[in-house]
């Protein structure tokens, strides 16, 4: 059995098997503990309020690329403010050090591996409770170390404050992650604006037509069939949508 000392006052801890957190019988820090090391914890302080991350959600709802009734139809069936564990990990490779930070906890909450942690703001977590529910880690270390290439310069799991929040927009449910750090948005899917597949059915039919054309030089004349066939396609829906907004004018 691995011996692992505390990263704070160097106290040895005890680790049952299976478990990943441990408190410091010495100074009571709380340290996460995998097969290889002992790390420490932090917390990002919650600076976005309720209301202004409910402000925040309402302006993204009304984007020029979300279902232009999105923003009065949408529901909000929940809003929890939430600590979401991340493992964040600073690498050096190549006298490079880079950064990256993994979710320590499975989840379907979008935008948990690309959350960005505020430079200098950090507070230790040495326990307790806090201003929101904490969601426990339950991902190990060891499987994201061994994603990552270099060598460690420090690593720690970072409780980091979130919005979970989930919507309903005719009949369908949908969920977004606000950071109540910065205030960002990570919306995962939504419902779009309908004009947005009519311009990705007209750039599938230019990038077939391109494909057809670059094929037929390269491989087979008649695959130039397909390039007059994604022209055309292409020609056909710009008609028909500039029929629809004629009789919409009307
Ligand atoms: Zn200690």
């Amino acid at each position: 059995m691995t011996q692992f000392t505390c990263p704070r006052c160097g106290a040895p801890l005890e680790a049952a098997a299976g478990t990943h957190i441990v408190i410091c019988p010495n100074c009571q820090t709380l340290t996460y503990i995998d097969r290889r090391e002992a790390v420490f914890f932090y917390k990002i302080p919650l600076s976005v309020s309720e209301t202004e991350a409910k402000r925040i959600f309402k302006r993204w709802s009304a984007g020029p690329s979300m279902d232009k009734n999105l923003e009065a139809e949408a529901k909000i069936t929940r809003f929890e403010a939430k600590y979401f564990p991340v493992f964040s990990f600073v690498r050096k490779t190549g006298g490079k050090e880079a950064y990256s930070v993994f979710p320590a906890k499975n989840t379907t909450l979008p935008g948990m591996h690309s959350l960005k942690i505020p430079p200098g703001n950090l507070d230790t977590y040495t326990g307790g409770s806090l201003d929101a529910p904490i969601l426990e880690p339950d991902v190990s270390l060891e499987s994201c170390i061994s994603q990552l290439s270099g060598d460690a310069v420090s690593q720690s799991i970072v409780y980091f404050p979130i919005y979970d929040v989930t919507y309903t927009f005719r009949g369908e449910s949908y969920s977004a992650v606000i950071d109540a750090a910065s205030g960002d948005i990570h919306p995962g899917r939504y419902p779009e604006r309908s004009s947005g597949s009519f311009a990705g059915a007209l750039a599938a039919a230019v990038i077939l037509g391109f494909a057809g054309g670059i094929l037929g030089i390269l491989v087979h004349p008649a695959l130039f069939l397909l390039s007059a066939a994604g022209i055309a396609a292409g020609k056909l829906l710009g008609t028909a949508v500039l029929h629809r907004k004629t009789e919409a004018a009307k």
